[in-house]
């Protein structure tokens, strides 16, 4: 075991809440080291909807959450101006729907006292026509419809660039890091103890332990013996790599469940499930049934659904806060602050609960706990301190396209991850080749994250820089990206090739679930060539 090293806090779970938390606490002058099992954003916050929204849905039983998550978001969404866009929604009715285009508008009258706290417009309704103007492919049988806006957000960017400020702050933060103990004395906890990437066990003592890792909050809190209750629910989601709308659009299930259609900056998501889980969250399977209740759900109002070929699937569980009885869908999304010396666990809090759309408030309440516990007196100024690549405004990105040579597209996803700090990131990173030509990636990007945003495999580069996330799902740029990655940390000729079967197989279960005919056909041939090359 290596020697410990020493913080004021030690944050386990590199998701949106625990990256949060330790930028909170960083930037009140506290010292943090921040463990993260897998990969930043790895966990439910990537496998999100992608959406900094107020849920209108909660309005029906559960008004504070919708109030307190929209007050959030409009502080989120100024923040963070790089990371969001404007996510546009219809919402048809139909004859037989559980709302008629009354009940629906009074709905989105109530939900539009709420918008301006988060910088969204208020919903407009049309009449049949103007909804088919607006999107031919609804069905014709629809009565009408209303709009609703919300945010749309690139959670792995917005988790990272958490870490990023944390880190400038004085954070050591450590991804592929599992926390396998407490470090206790007597009913305290002082410190943990973690497994890093190479395998070796090392130990750090803090004043203050947070368990911030969402749904395996109770894994982590059994670890001091004391419960923390969760009811976690599983939600999966189908991805296609384009635009089939520039409208988002919902539907009701066959239960009578929300779906939605989001249409997202370059890819459209279709989603999503919402049910108990009680498996192993480190291996969770996306089912032929999910994949068929949500498309059966959105070819009512969308019939030409099925002729659209998806790529792949995501699928995560919400650390939803214990309830007995309600049906997963009418959970709650409130979350609550433990300080476990109630329990007489003294040093150690548990987060659990919430929404990405309110990570900012359960950070600064968590950390706020934190303080008082540690008799520490520093205000929380994450409300209107920008994040990384927000400190002033963005070059014009034709100017940025010119200066660097790089095509326009590509300067524009770079500014849409970096914000006003994407031309240090073409000079720094070195060549404006284009990695993949589907999704214009530079080279550059992934150099410059391979160096400074911790990537250490391909998959983190899909979450740093949407590696594999086009139309080619990564079969033109996943070997030349081997070669960069493996060109910066020093990798072998055969440990590049590994890494590069590595991420092939892996992206195959997501993709496993919604491979037509034509899909399975395409995956052998890819697979085949695969185990047909040599390193
Ligand atoms: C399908 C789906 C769609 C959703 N859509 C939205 C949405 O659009 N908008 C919204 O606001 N909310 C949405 N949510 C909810 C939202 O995603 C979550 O509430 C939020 O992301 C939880 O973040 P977290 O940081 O608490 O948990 P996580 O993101 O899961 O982070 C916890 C981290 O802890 C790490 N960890 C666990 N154990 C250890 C250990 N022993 N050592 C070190 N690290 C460990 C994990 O690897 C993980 O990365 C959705 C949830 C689901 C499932």
């Amino acid at each position: 075991m290596s020697p410990s090293s020493a913080h004021d806090v030690c944050v386990i779970g590199g998701g949106v809440t625990g990256a949060g938390i330790a930028r909170d606490l960083c930037l009140r002058g506290l010292s943090v080291l921040l463990l993260e099992k897998g990969d930043w954003g790895g966990g439910t916050s990537g496998a999100s909807s992608w959406m900094i929204h107020g849920g209108p849905r909660y309005l029906e039983f559960d008004w504070d959450t919708t109030r307190t998550s929209t007050k959030d978001a409009g502080y989120i969404v100024s923040i963070a101006r790089n990371l969001v866009y404007r996510v546009v929604f219809l919402i048809p009715v139909l004859p037989h729907d559980r709302n008629n285009i009354e009940r629906m508008e009074t709905a989105m009258e109530v939900y539009d006292r709420f918008q301006p706290l988060k910088k969204a417009h208020p919903h407009r309704r049309l009449s049949r026509a103007e909804a088919l103007q607006a999107e031919p492919g609804l069905t014709p049988d629809l009565i009408g419809a209303v709009t609703m806006e919300e945010w749309g957000v690139d959670p792995h960017r917005l988790v990272y660039a958490n870490v990023q400020d944390a880190v400038a702050h004085g954070a050591r933060a450590l991804n592929h890091t599992r926390v396998v103990d407490l470090v206790r004395d007597g009913g305290k906890v002082i410190g943990v103890r973690y497994r890093g990437p190479d395998g070796v066990i090392s130990e750090a003592r803090a004043r203050v332990v947070v368990n911030a890792t969402g749904p395996w909050s109770p894994e982590v809190s059994g670890m001091a013996g004391v419960p923390v209750q969760l009811r976690p629910a599983k939600g999966i989601h189908i991805i296609y790599p384009h635009r089939i709308s520039n409208f988002s659009i919902s539907a009701e299930s066959i239960d009578g469940r929300d779906l939605l259609m989001v249409s997202h900056s370059g890819f459209t998501l279709l989603g999503t499930t919402d049910d108990d889980f009680y498996g192993d969250l480190d291996s969770i399977d996306v089912l032929q049934d999910e994949v068929d209740y949500l498309l059966q759900g959105i070819e009512r109002v969308f019939p030409t659904i099925r002729r659209y070929r998806p790529v792949r699937t995501t699928t995560g569980v919400r650390p939803t806060l214990y309830k007995w009885r309600r049906y997963e869908d009418e959970l709650s999304r409130r979350y609550e602050v433990i300080d476990h010396a109630g329990e007489g666990v003294e040093g150690f809090v548990t987060i659990a609960g919430g929404k990405l759309s309110m990570y900012r408030l359960m950070a600064e309440q968590t950390s706020d706990a934190v303080c008082r516990k540690l008799g520490h007196q520093a205000p929380c100024t994450t409300a209107t301190r920008p994040l990384p690549g927000n400190e002033s405004d963005v070059e014009p990105p034709a100017d940025l396209a010119r200066r660097c040579g790089v095509p326009a597209l590509a300067a524009v996803k770079l500014q849409t991850r970096h914000g006003s700090n994407a031309g240090k990131v073409l000079e720094e990173g070195g060549t404006g080749r284009l990695l993949c030509r589907c999704e214009p990636i530079t080279e550059a990007e992934l150099t410059f994250a391979t160096r400074h945003e911790q990537v250490r495999s391909l998959a983190d580069a899909f979450r740093r820089v949407g590696l594999a996330g086009g139309p080619c799902a990564g079969a033109a740029c996943v070997m030349r990206a081997g070669e960069v990655i493996g060109h910066e940390l020093g990798w072998s000729a055969s440990q590049r090739f590994e890494a590069v079967r590595e991420f092939v197989q892996g992206s195959w279960l997501g993709r496993a679930p919604v491979l037509g005919h034509a899909g399975w056909v395409q995956e052998e041939m890819a697979q085949g060539a695969m185990r047909g090359l040599k390193a």
